[in-house]
């Protein structure tokens, strides 16, 4: 990946530019907070929203959207279809729903928010029929580990664009990364800024220091120089602008190592096996 500006993209293996860093609005709320957070996100060069059904604030996603008068092709929109909506006819449904919600013509990017065992294979088929009828962009799977990937690439006709998951310094989850970089699966990271915790670990403070940046804004860089696409989340406007300022100082290749080392596979949500 090269790491120019905010809105620099990696090319998925479909060809389509998938902008490495956007914002996340898991819990921001439906109406005046996610509208807020995301017009102004989308003000400062913002232009990659990660939402999903299950957050409820599809409809504040898209308000923003529109009264940020930027052009559709020029955003770059994630949704997820929830457990409870899988098999194909109901992600098909679940698909149009939040196309509505959004008030949007296309996705950018949908996922399977979870693999939903005995269901996600038939999901991935309904995915891959709005891939082809032009409705999605992208599509791609969340949460899904090796076995997983390699259950669904037995019967799937298109290869997922995207693996977004847990990862930040406390779990890597390397045979993950290695395996989805040799099927060209673009990873993609949830909770980057472990909640907002990564304030807490000892290296992380000793490199800001360093870096002369925060903590928060050397775990997104480190995130972009690993190759891995990140979504911090805030609905406050400071620090929705604090953590877009990584793109004018780049972490030694010995720092990267020594971030790489904290990981002691430790997830902030377990596994819901
Ligand atoms: P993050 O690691 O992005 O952390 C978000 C938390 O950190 C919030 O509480 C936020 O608070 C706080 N925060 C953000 N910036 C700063 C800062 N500069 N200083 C101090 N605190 C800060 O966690 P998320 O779980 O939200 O993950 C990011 C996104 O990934 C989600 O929003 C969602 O879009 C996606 N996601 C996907 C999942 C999946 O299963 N596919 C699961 C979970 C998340 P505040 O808002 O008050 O600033």
């Amino acid at each position: 990946m090269e790491i120019t500006d905010i809105q620099g993209c990696v090319t998925l293996h479909n060809n389509v530019e998938m902008p490495y860093f956007g914002l996340g609005v898991f819990k921001s709320h439906e109406g005046e907070e996610v509208i807020n957070a995301v017009k102004y996100a989308l003000e400062i060069g913002y232009r990659h929203i990660d939402t999903a059904s299950m957050y409820n604030n599809e409809k504040g996603v898209g308000i923003a959207i529109k009264q940020s008068n930027i052009k559709r092709e020029d955003v770059f929109i994630t949704s997820k279809v929830w457990n409870s909506d899988q098999g194909y006819k109901n992600t098909i449904k679940a698909f149009n729903n939040s196309l509505k919600k959004l008030a949007l013509e296309y996705l950018d990017l949908y996922l399977i928010h979870w693999p939903v065992i005995g269901l996600y294979k038939e999901t991935w088929k309904a995915l891959e029929y709005l891939y082809k009828k032009g409705k999605i962009k992208a599509i791609g799977v969340s949460n899904f580990l090796i076995n997983h990937l390699e259950e669904l690439l037995k019967t799937a006709e298109i290869v997922p664009m995207v693996n977004q998951v847990e990862f930040h310094p406390y779990l890597i989850q390397q045979n993950l990364l290695d395996f989805c970089a040799k099927n060209n699966i673009q990873f993609e990271a949830w909770a980057p800024l472990m909640r907002g915790n990564i304030n807490k670990v000892d290296l992380i403070n000793t490199l800001a220091k360093k870096y002369n940046k925060n903590p928060f804004q050397v775990v997104l860089r480190w995130n972009l120089q690993k190759g891995v696409v990140t979504i911090p989340k805030s609905s406050k406007p400071v620090r929705i602008h604090s953590n877009a300022q990584i793109f004018d100082f780049e972490i030694s290749p010995e720092d990267v190592f020594k971030i790489d080392r904290l990981d002691k596979n430790e997830r902030i949500i377990p596994y819901p096996a």
